[in-house]
């Protein structure tokens, strides 16, 4: 004899409903001691006659509405079975009842427990009696049982306590061998005959009921899935079937919202022994999972994440509640005594407050019946608060092997931690086979998806989103694609390009895009771009580790970084904006990476791949003080003023670096010196300096009414300073010395001007495009610390940027 339930999901339409009957029947024909056959309502239809019934307090129009699509809904699953003379002689007595039912509500305006009990039977009786009519139809013997005639519970509405003794007597008197039996799901009936059910989602609990009766040897639960998942893979799409999973992380993640079972349906398994088999109705082939007394060999120590939404948190606090015994017991006794199903506890060690989850729905009658009891305490003021936070969704990771294995909680927090989820209540089930915990519904979904990434991808994965794919963010793409192999082997990461937008196009892949060939992808797959979609999308992935990868030079976007760091975005980038704009924006930046254990990372912002941020922040962390900067920053400029000479004039050598790619578009922008200024700024930041852009003294190349001209006449123009700089460097050389373009900050104070130097300094010997910056520290008195190298280029700086991310992405889960 075997037991098969198949719930809502298996008969939502009649192409379902004839694999139910045609499941059914192969199953009898292999093994013909016969089957009970455990039947849901159709999909839907237990929601539409709770509804109905409801409207039907107060408006009989609009229920008679909502009573039509409930008959319709069976017409479309159930039409052909409805041609049944018998079939549907039965279907209509029971829709004419039923709607005598909501016409009485309608004129006493009130629909109590008890009849919403029964009305939401007809559910599962309407879609049994006509699932017997289709298997008849295949020429099959088959018994319709209206299971108010077998279950047996006590007299509650809403979900019922099962009386087993009387009820496996009675399953065991009527259930004979070698038969089919199509009995409802869900409903029962307490003695007097009052029809009650086990809750919903109930139908898998009377199939174990009835498989625990018949001590059959295995429980088949069918659904629209392969199996118990890792998590709900409506909310996370990495979600996996599990091929073994024991009663107890089955129970454990049922009862944390796993919807897949309802929670009490392995109590009668468990005492009977019997294994539970979750398949899939629509792919009958795959092997499903097991749920037995073992869990499965090697699995991970967390096995699956359950959550579910619409909780509430009640905090009871006060100092009166110190050292006085009983406080708790009295509370939980109270809330017992109420009927409210308390689901998860966290003390806080001082007993200053107690702290419980209990449904939204519950939780106004929890505040008040708390209050009534502690009246006198709270008039004493001993307890100064007792009030719900509503809007929460509570999360469980859940797994055999997590007991014993240390770490497990630090690793699950960090992973929220780094992904900007805050942790409002925790609570360590004694059995160490789960940890729950408590966070706002907003973050729920992320939440779920960072926990399950961070325990079930063997790898660490950063998930990159890059924008702008000028010289930089192009051959970052290619360095990625390049490193990305390497690191998978040598370091057990994995840099994933989820995400790539450039002024036109965006395009997406949770899985990651092949980097190889981004631009063919970028320009048949991608979408118009749009910054506020562009995130929207990314958040929507719920992802965890996102790294946003700004390769613009955007202030707009910059602009945008502090509401990016808000909802759990890590930043990597070279462009100077964000760091440059008002200190209060930039205060802003730094406060929200400090609190939120975020990480907004700019090295290449300041000589491209030169190390200097990065020694910067070392030294002043190491407890050291920066005293002076001095530096040659623009690897432009740097240019300029090494081939300057009696047979290059200024205007040629300004000429031939625009001819030749080293300057900006508009060579003026590089003239200007503001460029230098900005990097300058960022460094003074850096050590602590409080300065506007329009603090540091920059003295430009070129007139700065030199700005309105046409490029034309800029052009012309310029071999007017040509005289004035030859004898600057005449001046210069005569006095052993060179003219540099030179940044320093000294005294708190900060200048970007040509200085003439000595010959022997540093900064002297900065060759070709080098960028070169002296750093003086308590440290570093005589002889300062020296960076020096290629300080501008798309290779390098989009190496620094790549440097960036994967040293973000070690601090990662
Ligand atoms: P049925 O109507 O067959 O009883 P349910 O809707 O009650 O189906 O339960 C199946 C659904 O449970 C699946 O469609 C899936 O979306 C959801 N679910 C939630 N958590 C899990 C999980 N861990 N594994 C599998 N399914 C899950
Ligand atoms: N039809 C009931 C419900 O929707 C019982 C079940 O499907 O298991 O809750
Ligand atoms: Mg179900």
């Amino acid at each position: 004899m075997k037991v098969m339930k198949f719930g809502g999901t298996s008969v939502g339409t009649a192409e379902r409903v004839n694999r139910v009957a045609d499941l059914t029947i192969q199953s009898f024909n292999e093994d013909p001691s016969g089957v009970c056959l455990v039947l849901s309502a159709i999909g839907g239809i237990t929601d539409m006659l709770i509804d109905c019934a409801k409207t039907a307090e107060s408006d009989w129009n609009n229920a008679l509405e909502k009573f039509n699509a409930i008959k319709a809904k069976h017409f479309e699953v159930y039409g052909a079975e409805l041609q049944n003379p018998q079939a549907k002689k039965d279907a209509e007595n029971m829709f004419t009842e039923l709607y005598d039912i909501y016409r009485g509500i309608n004129l006493v305006r009130e629909c109590s427990l008890r009849t919403m009990d029964l009305i939401v039977s007809f559910g599962e009786r309407l879609s049994a009696r006509l699932m017997t009519a289709m298997i008849e139809n295949k020429g099959f013997k088959v018994t319709f049982v209206d299971a108010r005639n077998l279950v047996r519970t006590e007299k509650r509405f809403n979900g019922a306590r099962v009386f087993f003794a009387s009820t496996h007597e009675a399953i065991n008197q009527f259930i004979q061998q070698g038969q089919i039996y199509v009995i409802t799901g869900f409903i029962a009936s307490c003695e007097e005959g009052i029809t009650t059910n086990l809750g919903r989602g109930g139908s898998d609990y009377s199939a174990a009921i009835i498989a625990a009766a018949l001590h059959v040897e295995k429980l088949e639960i069918w659904t629209d899935v392969d199996g118990f998942m890792s998590a709900d893979p409506r909310l996370v799409p990495d979600a996996f079937v599990l091929p073994r999973v024991s009663y107890e992380e089955a129970m454990e993640m049922s009862y944390f919202g796993a919807k897949v079972i309802h929670p009490q349906t392995l109590v009668p398994a468990i005492q009977k022994n019997i294994p539970v088999l979750i398949k899939n109705t629509l792919r009958p082939k795959s092997s499903g999972t097991i749920i037995s007394k073992q869990a499965g060999d090697g699995d991970h120590p967390v096995k699956g994440i359950a959550s579910f939404a619409g909780i509430s948190l009640i905090n009871v606090q006060g100092s009166g509640m110190v050292g006085v015994p009983g406080v708790s017991g009295r509370l939980f006794a109270t809330l017992a005594k109420a009927d409210i199903n308390v689901i998860m506890i966290s003390q806080a060690s001082s007993e200053h407050s107690i702290c419980f989850v209990v449904k939204t729905e519950q939780a106004q009658e929890a505040c008040e019946v708390l209050k009534k009891e502690f009246e006198s305490e709270i008039l004493a003021r001993k307890i100064d608060t007792i009030e719900a936070v509503d809007d929460l969704t509570m999360i469980a990771a859940v797994g055999e092997n997590m007991h014993g294995t240390p770490g497990i909680a630090g690793k699950l927090f960090a992973a929220l931690g780094t992904n900007a989820v805050n942790v409002i209540a925790i609570a360590q089930g004694s059995s160490e086979r789960n940890v729950s915990l408590v966070v706002n519904s907003k973050d729920a979904v992320k939440a779920v998806n960072v926990i399950h990434s961070s325990f079930y991808l063997s790898t660490r994965s950063a998930h990159l989103f890059i924008m702008g794919t000028g010289n930089i963010g192009k051959t970052l793409l290619s360095q990625v694609s390049g490193a990305s192999k390497k690191l998978f082997k040598e370091s057990d990461l994995s840099l994933l390009v989820c995400g790539i937008a450039n002024v036109e196009k965006m395009v997406f892949d949770r899985k990651g895009l092949d980097v190889e060939r981004w631009q063919s992808i970028l320009d048949e797959k991608g979408e118009p771009v749009d910054l506020d979609m562009w995130i929207n999308r990314i958040l929507l992935m719920n992802l965890s580790n996102v790294i946003l990868v700004d390769c613009t030079a955007s202030a707009d976007i910059a602009s945008r970084y502090t509401s990016w760091l808000e909802q759990g975005l890590h930043i990597v980038t070279p462009n100077k904006k964000a760091n440059t704009m008002g200190l209060d924006y930039y205060k802003g930046l730094r406060k929200l990476t400090r609190d939120h254990r975020l990480h907004y990372m700019y090295e290449t912002t300041v000589g491209a791949g030169l190390p200097i941020i990065n020694t910067i922040q070392s030294l002043i962390h190491s407890g050291d003080t920066v005293t002076r900067i001095e530096g040659i920053l623009s690897g432009t400029l740097s240019f300029l003023f090494n081939r300057m000479s009696h047979d290059f004039s200024f205007s040629q050598v300004v000429r031939y670096a625009f001819e030749n790619g080293y300057t900006e578009p508009d060579p003026r922008d590089d003239l200007a010196g503001m460029d230098v200024g900005r990097k300058l700024l960022i460094m003074a930041r850096e050590i602590g300096l409080n300065l506007e852009l329009d603090d540091i003294h920059v003295k430009a190349l070129i007139p700065a009414e030199w700005r309105q001209l046409s490029m034309q006449e800029f052009w012309q123009k310029l071999p007017s300073l040509d005289e004035q700089y030859e004898d600057m460097l005449n001046a210069a050389h005569q006095e052993n010395k060179v003219v540099r373009y030179l940044a320093e900050i000294q005294d708190g104070k900060c200048s970007v001007q040509i200085r003439t130097i000595d010959v022997q300094s540093d900064l002297a010997h900065c060759k070709a495009t080098d960028n070169i910056v002296r750093i003086f520290t308590h440290r570093y008195v005589e002889t300062p610390l020296l960076i020096q190298g290629p300080g501008a280029g798309r290779e390098v700086t989009a190496a620094g940027v790549l440097a960036d991310i994967i040293s973000l992405a070690f601090h990662l889960n």
